[in-house]
């Protein structure tokens, strides 16, 4: 470990550190796992220094000599992945990428902007407002993630229902490979020059390429915004009245479906008890957005709603990013974790139930809730959140295990997607030969064999071992 630091240190100086905290700080993301791990006094494996290189050309020369010394490598955007993607090892090093930021490239003419892979998600929202654009990507987390870690995801924004995800917002991305070559895509809206090379690395969560650029399709910002909300008698109808909205044509940027429990947690002053809100938001052209609303409207009305303050959608906007920190569950002897997954409409209203009520069987649940976050003309996902407080703190981790298999139990009885957007990480790596299939994921351990044959990028995540 000492020499590759050395040859690093030589060319890199102080900015590869072997600082206690600043090797702590990246030795995790945000999973609730490592987090109660460590509020237990088992916090994750230190790795031996972050190091921060300032443009393609330091990203292609770390990577060149770690792979030569087969050294491990786990970029790090702003450690907000919520799936233990990260874990810290001894012999690994962090490749940060808060030395790439800033907007690299704005063409109002083509509405195309290019970032820093490392651009913090808000910052980039803002360079491209003051043109009069938005990126149209608006995950919760946009203030604690960059650009490539979006990338590295497959993230999803609130907004996506009618913008698309992030695999629907690039145009072009640039990527390191493992052994320092540079792979740049074209900026065009869409090819058919073979398969798509960007999807090898829109999800692969740092074990493929480190992503150093993205570049957006932007959108202008829109002429008007408005809001409504509904609430319905259960969650069936809720999905129904979405499914009907979208499958007739209508393109609300945010649907977002809460069950009871939710519906009264988050919105106590305007949704009757044992009733689920259903939030839209309308965006476009005035004329659009007003015939759109009167259309929702009239649809949701037709499914058994009634209508509720259209308050409650600036309350969703106004508390809509505020999370609590997972330490002040922690130390009321309570764990918890959010799972988002997905289905075709036919097998919703059935997933919904059936994790609920598997989750809740787990000893010591509290709680078990859901909200329809994203939809499709075909389908929906799904964002559960579930609270457990076990006997004793020694079962905590095991509780929290059982909740996971609970749903991604029922997601494999009634059919659908392990996860929508957050991703696989190390919480769901254990159900992916299943959700593959054994080819499917033959293929991704191939694909990985090639392109990074010494297995230096981000080892662990993801990709299940053979
Ligand atoms: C409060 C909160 C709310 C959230 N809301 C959402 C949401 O609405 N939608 C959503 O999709 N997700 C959400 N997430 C999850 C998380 O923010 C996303 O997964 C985000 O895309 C991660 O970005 P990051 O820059 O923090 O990546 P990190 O956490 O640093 O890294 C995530 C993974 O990507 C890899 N990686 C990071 N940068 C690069 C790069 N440049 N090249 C190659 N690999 C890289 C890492 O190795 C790791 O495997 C939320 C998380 C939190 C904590």
């Amino acid at each position: 470990m000492s020499e590759i630091l050395e040859r690093l240190r030589d060319r890199l100086g102080d900015r590869v550190s072997v600082e206690r905290e600043d090797r702590v700080e990246h030795s995790h993301d945000y999973w609730a796992l490592t987090a109660l791990r460590s509020s237990l006094g088992q916090p994750p494996p230190e790795v031996a220094a972050v190091v921060r290189p300032a443009d393609t050309s330091e990203v292609s020369w770390v990577l060149a000599q770690c792979n030569s010394t087969g050294t491990p490598v786990i970029p790090y955007g702003l450690g907000s992945g919520v799936c233990g993607a990260i874990v810290g090892r001894p012999d690994a090093v962090v490749l940060s990428l808060e030395g790439l930021t800033g907007l690299r490239h704005l063409d109002e003419h083509n509405a195309t902007a290019r970032f820093g892979a490392g651009t913090r998600g808000s910052d980039a929202e803002a360079a491209v407002a003051t043109d009069g654009f938005t990126l149209g990507h608006q995950p919760q987390s946009i203030g604690v993630s960059t650009v490539g870690g979006w990338v590295a995801t497959r993230a999803s924004g609130q907004f996506s229902t009618a913008y698309g995800n992030i695999e629907n917002l690039i145009t072009d991305i640039e990527v390191v490979l493992a052994d320092g070559r540079v792979l740049r895509t074209d900026t065009v809206p869409r090819s058919a020059t073979g398969p798509d090379l960007r999807q090898l690395f829109l999800g692969s969560e740092g074990t493929l390429g480190v992503v150093t650029e993205v570049g957006f399709s932007l959108i202008r910002r829109p002429e008007s915004t408005a809001g409504q909300a509904f609430h319905f008698p259960d969650m069936d109808s809720g999905l129904t009245a979405i499914r009907t909205v979208l499958q007739a044509g209508w393109t609300p940027p945010v649907a977002r479906l809460y069950d009871s429990r939710e519906s009264l947690h988050h919105f106590p002053e305007n949704c009757p008890e044992d009733r689920c809100a259903l939030l839209w938001v309308h965006e476009g052209p005035e004329a659009r957005v007003e015939v759109e609303i009167d259309a929702v409207s009239r649809l949701c009305l037709e499914h058994g709603a009634e209508s509720m303050e259209p308050t409650t959608v600036d309350h969703w906007f106004e508390h809509r990013n505020r999370v609590s920190p997972w330490e002040s569950f922690f130390e009321r002897g309570i764990v918890l974790d959010t799972i988002e997954v997905g289905c075709s409409w036919d097998r919703a209203p059935e997933l919904y139930h059936e994790a609920v009520r598997a989750c809740s069987q787990v000893e010591g649940v509290l709680s078990v809730s859901a909200h329809s976050s994203h939809s499709y003309r075909s389908g929906t996902a799904l964002y559960f959140t579930f609270l457990a407080r076990p006997g004793d703190s020694s079962m905590m981790e095991q509780s929290y295990l059982d909740c996971w298999a609970a749903v991604m139990g029922a997601v494999s009885a009634v059919g659908g997607v392990i996860s929508h957007h957050h991703g696989i990480g190390r919480v769901r790596r254990g159900y992916l030969v299943e959700q593959l299939g054994e080819v499917g994921v033959g293929l991704l351990r191939s694909v990985k064999s090639v392109l990074d044959p010494r297995g230096i990028l981000n080892p662990g995540a993801l990709i299940p071992d053979d």
